[in-house]
């Protein structure tokens, strides 16, 4: 099997100065190396430049991928695009899945890189920002914010973790692991998610039903018109057995069947 390269190729464009010589590096590291984390395909192509609907997009599955690249690692929140167009493209569900690369550019290396699939993102992760102000060269403009720290970690896929490529094997079943959410509505996927956070926040693979209830409250919070937050937390744990994505042990004692 072909291993991820992290470094970026010596031959490339000479470091002049900011962020386009870096972007040329990342985007020409992304096609050399990364493989479609949706089928395994070895090698993903890029987009015309400047084409709206993402970067980069593997000829085998069709899956649509955007890059984002930065020197440091990415946090709690991404700036994206205009909101109103983010949030017409998820309701459309046809905004790409996407990888997210810092690397360090004093050793030409990439540091981490992983993708969200597109599965993930709900219209509770994109945040609003204030438009631009009247004086702005576009004034009234309203850009959008990723929240990352709002996605699970099932929903963070790395294929480059603290400079080491990943087993290609692990990416791949960690996509798969997840892949039922895409058949589910809006509505549907955001209590699955809701209720993956929380399962993930009790920080165990085993755990029991009194685990999960104590984010009760939490979820009341989330979903105020809900009055019966217990059975709708078994049906998701249910829902989410019956798709493989963690087993029943015994009555009401539960497993992830991947690490948290
Ligand atoms: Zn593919």
């Amino acid at each position: 099997m072909k291993l991820t390269k992290v470094g970026f190729e010596e031959t490339q464009t000479a470091y002049t100065s900011g962020s386009q010589t870096a972007r040329a590096w990342t985007e020409q590291w992304v096609h050399n190396q990364v493989y479609c984390p949706n089928c395994g395909s070895a090698k993903i192509d890029a987009f015309p430049n400047n084409n709206p609907v993402g970067d980069f997009y593997c000829a085998n599955c069709k899956e649509e991928y955007e890059l984002k690249s930065q020197k440091v690692a990415f946090r709690d929140k991404i700036l994206d695009g205009a909101f109103r167009t983010k949030c017409e493209r998820l309701a459309a569900n046809n905004n790409p899945s996407l990888f997210l690369l810092n690397y360090d550019l004093r050793l030409l290396s990439v540091m981490n890189f992983f993708v969200v699939p597109k599965r993930f993102f709900v219209r509770e992760i994109i945040e609003e920002r204030k438009p631009l102000s009247p004086l702005a060269r576009r004034a009234g403009w309203i850009g959008s914010k990723i929240l990352l720290n709002q996605i699970p970690e099932a929903g963070k896929i790395f294929i480059v973790r603290a400079g080491l490529p990943q087993p290609k094997e692990a990416v791949l079943l960690k996509w798969k692991l997840t892949l039922f959410l895409r058949h589910q509505g809006p509505e549907a996927r955001g209590w699955l998610i809701d209720v993956m956070k929380c399962v993930e926040s009790i920080g165990k693979r085993d755990f029991q039903l009194e685990d999960v209830y104590a984010f009760e409250n939490r979820l009341t919070k989330l979903y105020p018109d809900n009055r019966n937050v217990r059975p709708k937390i078994r049906q998701q744990l249910q829902f989410l057995r019956d798709r493989g994505f963690l087993d029943f042990v015994s009555r009401g004692y539960y497993r992830l069947k991947s690490e948290p």
